[in-house]
């Protein structure tokens, strides 16, 4: 999956067997039979457009610059999704399940080179959406690259790992971390010229109604920063519900500077990737980032029937929905430009 076509094709013959060119235009090609997908996420099969040039207007370039671009591999997203919605299954973020997910996680990145590290914090008791939970522990996965410095220009990627206790969660938020895991792939093979530190979160969703009962590993990450490390990081990137829609979600909840989500916009208009802007939006980890006074934002937040119930399985989410926002991403990585 390194050659330079537009869109690569792998043998489809026994299943999905999609892989992207990060960076080319369009929502991609292939079919999604067999793939147990719902219908909508079937790719067109509209032909690859040619990457379009760099932009000469007054915004900050987002320029075809950094490493050599790496295919996005669609397959490993839906077969982590899979996994975390089918065979591991609802994880609140003090059970069995969670600690179950959060390994695989913490693998998957070794495995990648990371320097892998936990970060434990303590959750009280109360109600997540409806059900009762009890207090405990829960902890962050954090991933940093080998060598990296907290103190130099960094960006952060973060996804919550947790579900509600009723919620399989394929989409809430199996996309996320799955995107995530994959562009911690990305990231690793082709190192961009702002290093990145990937963040499986625990427990962001409620345990009951407010900001201080919500995005607890999130809160407890940014708490623990220190003032050189905040000053030295560059913005945060919240995956969370990416694998539904046909326009990508670009949010902030309206108190950080629109850096970040400025530059994942004007990627995504390089790319053809329709977006959604809004800049109200408080229900994920980055909200933790932006009320600490710190440049965040959020992809992904579409609507669907499915959320938070034992029906949010792996035909929720779509193909091509996952395509966009990890090719975004990636991209967006990629370029983002040093110093
Ligand atoms: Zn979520």
């Amino acid at each position: 999956m390194r050659a330079r076509e537009a869109i690569l094709i792998r043998a489809a013959s026994a299943g999905l067997g999609l892989a992207l060119l990060v960076g080319c235009s369009g929502a991609g090609s292939d079919s999604a039979a067999g793939t147990g997908l719902s219908p909508s996420g079937s790719p067109s099969s509209s032909p690859p457009a040619p990457t379009p040039s760099p932009t000469t207007s007054a915004t900050p370039p987002v320029g075809p610059t950094g490493p050599a671009r790496v295919a996005v591999d669609v397959d490993a997203v839906v077969a982590t999704i899979r996994t975390l919605s089918e065979r591991i299954g609802p994880r609140e973020a003090t059970s069995a399940a969670y600690r179950e997910a959060a390994t695989l996680a913490a693998d998957r990145l070794d495995d990648l080179g990371y320097r892998v590290r936990r970060q434990s914090l303590q959750v009280p008791a109360g109600v997540s959406w409806g059900v009762p939970v009890r207090a405990g522990r829960t902890h962050n996965v954090i991933a940093e690259p080998v060598g990296f410095e907290p103190s130099e220009p960094h960006l952060v990627v973060g996804a919550h790992l947790d579900t509600v206790p009723q919620a399989p969660g394929a989409e809430d938020n199996g996309s996320g971390v799955a995107v995530l895991l994959e562009a911690a792939r990305i990231v690793a093979q082709a190192p961009p010229a702002v290093p990145v530190v990937f963040i499986a979160f625990g427990a962001e969703e409620p345990r009951g109604d407010g900001d201080d009962r919500h995005h607890y590993g999130s809160r407890a990450y940014v708490a623990d920063l220190s003032s050189a490390v905040r000053a030295a990081l560059i913005g945060m990137i919240s995956l969370d519900r990416v694998g539904v829609g046909s326009r990508v979600p670009i949010c902030t909840g309206g108190r950080s500077p629109r850096t970040v989500a400025d530059r994942l916009a004007r990627v995504a208009q390089r790319l053809d990737i329709p977006v959604r802007r809004c800049f109200d939006n408080r229900s994920s980890d980055h909200w933790s980032f932006e009320r600490a006074g710190l440049t965040a934002a959020r992809i992904g937040s579409t609507p669907y029937p499915e959320y938070h119930s034992a029906e949010d399985r792996i035909g929720v989410v779509e193909l091509r929905q996952l395509a966009r926002v990890a090719r975004l991403l990636t991209e967006t990585l990629r370029t983002w430009p040093a110093g």
